[in-house]
């Protein structure tokens, strides 16, 4: 892998980072329960709705800040030189691979065993 490649990488995560950190805030400003935190006692029986997607879009904000995580990672590892490598098994992870998924921290046949 030469330069560019990693050059590209590193174009592509920031952008992504910003684009996740940018859903992060939209999800927030979604969620029910936290744009009425301040607010008084709420209505009964309006409540069941507002859990029920507080419960759907903190998953989906838990979600976007695993993957924020991994590409903060990558990021780092960018820097100190040590992208590009398995966590798992320590080999080498297809270019390919990357290129798709820039923030992914484990090899294809790693990732294949995981999902098994
Ligand atoms: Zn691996």
């Amino acid at each position: 892998m030469n330069k560019n490649f990693f050059a590209k990488i590193q174009d592509l995560l920031l952008k992504k980072e910003k684009r996740v950190e940018e859903e992060i805030k939209a999800v927030e400003e979604d969620d029910p329960v936290m744009s009425d935190a301040l607010a008084e006692a709420t209505e009964p029986g309006t409540d069941s709705w507002k859990t029920d997607a507080h419960t759907q879009l903190a998953a989906m904000k838990q979600n976007l800040t695993d993957l924020l995580g991994r590409i903060k990672k990558a990021l780092v590892s960018l820097q100190t030189g040590k992208y590009g490598k398995c966590e798992t098994c320590g080999r080498a992870i297809e270019p390919a691979r990357l290129k798709l998924m820039p923030e992914t921290l484990i090899c294809m046949s790693c990732s294949k065993k995981k999902s098994k």
